[in-house]
């Protein structure tokens, strides 16, 4: 029976990962969270883990399973132990870039959410031992044939302030920014979205995914198509599905599916579909797309500070505005930043978030 490791089981993705563990059969052997204990136990009951971990220290007793890993060091023990050579990252932020690094070096294959381990250590990840669950990655990887391709496009939705006169956007609030058009994810992607650092993120993500450089973006409100690649004859394909991540989740746990996942998008009721350029005057940080694709290792220090800001935002002591000028800030502070190796990252990350405390 095939078996699986969901790390993030609590989260958006990772819940619609079991939805689709259940559906297909799959075994979960080990389940993570960081503090949303009540989900977990009933994750706990409903799945039967092998093995369970939480990362919040603070949240241990309230999780009821007997030799529970803890911390950051407990997820890591908890994929020693794991014998499921599939691991699906669903962890937010930096928490999930360690993780990823422990599973390919342990030969697990990655079932990928967590783009931020791609943002951080690229470079350092054995790619095809990677399955993207990012939706637009994953129309990438559905659309990618024989022939030679001259650009791939991932799509963008705007986020919660696409309509906003780009004056008000400085201070929009929470509440504001988490009114996402079309879909219903984690707060920090949310955010992330708003800002377009989810884009920058995904550039670097199809970079390294794809190996190459020649990627763009564009803006298509619907979010009916996710992702299309113009090849070197002239013809373009697009992506086209539901707003729903079940489908890329389905593949990356089980790439021979035969059958339905969702049910096809009835064209005559999309109408009609736009593409828009995304404007620097609405989402300022675009401006660094190009630069972040020839100097890739400055991702860390976006994600870094990223994280950092987004963080603060959400718990009401910055402004909207704060994200990016934050990232500016360290972007310039550590421009020309190279990563040598994995055992520096952690020390890099401490580094940019310690700049911007200062
Ligand atoms: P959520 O916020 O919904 O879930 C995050 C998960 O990570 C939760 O299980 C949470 O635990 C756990 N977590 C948070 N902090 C830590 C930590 N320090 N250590 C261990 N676990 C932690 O996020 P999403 O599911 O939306 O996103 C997860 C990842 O997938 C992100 O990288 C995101 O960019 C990516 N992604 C998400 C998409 C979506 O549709 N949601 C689409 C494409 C990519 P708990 O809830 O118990 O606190
Ligand atoms: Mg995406």
């Amino acid at each position: 029976m095939q078996s699986i490791v969901v790390l993030g089981s609590t989260g958006s993705i990772g819940v619609n990962t079991l939805k689709i563990a259940k559906k297909f059969g799959i075994k979960v052997e080990g389940i993570v969270a960081n503090s949303n204990t009540t989900l977990l136990n009933q994750q706990i009951e409903k799945f039967q883990p092998k093995y369970v971990a939480i990362a919040n220290e603070k949240k241990k007793d309230a999780v009821k399973f007997d030799s529970l890993f803890v911390g950051s060091g407990g997820i890591i023990e908890l994929l020693h132990h794991c014998q499921s050579p599939l691991v699906v990252n669903a962890m937010v932020g930096y928490s999930g870039v360690m993780p990823s690094i422990e599973c390919l070096k342990l030969g697990k294959r990655l079932a990928l959410a967590n783009k931020e381990s791609l943002v951080v250590a690229g470079k350092f990840l054995d790619c095809t031992q990677i399955h993207p669950i990012d939706s637009e990655h994953f129309g990438l990887w559905y659309l990618m044939g024989e022939k030679k391709f001259s650009k791939l496009y991932i799509t963008a939705s705007g986020g919660a302030l696409r309509d906003w006169d780009v004056a008000k956007m400085k201070d929009a609030r929470v509440e504001d920014v988490l009114r996402h058009p079309n879909w219903s994810m984690g707060q920090k992607i949310t955010v992330d979205s708003a800002t377009m650092v989810n884009k920058l993120f995904e550039v670097l993500e199809a970079k390294w995914l794809f190996n190459t450089d020649k990627i763009d973006a564009l803006i298509e409100e619907k979010s009916i198509i996710h992702a299309l690649i113009e090849f070197e004859d002239g013809s373009t394909t697009a992506h086209i599905a539901d707003v729903d991540m079940k489908l890329p989740i389905a593949y990356a746990l089980n790439q021979k599916i035969e059958g339905q996942i969702l049910k096809p998008i009835d064209l005559l009721k999309v109408g009609s579909l736009k593409f828009k350029s995304i404007e620097e005057q609405k989402y300022p940080l675009w401006k660094m797309k190009d630069y972040l694709l020839q100097n890739p290792d400055m991702g860390l220090v976006l994600n870094a500070a990223n994280d950092m800001m987004v963080e603060k935002f959400l718990n009401k002591e910055v402004s909207f505005e704060a994200i990016y000028k934050n990232i500016d800030k360290a972007i310039e502070k550590f421009d020309g930043f190279i990563l040598n190796s994995l055992s520096d990252i952690e020390l890099c990350n401490s580094a940019v978030r310690n700049f911007l405390l200062t």
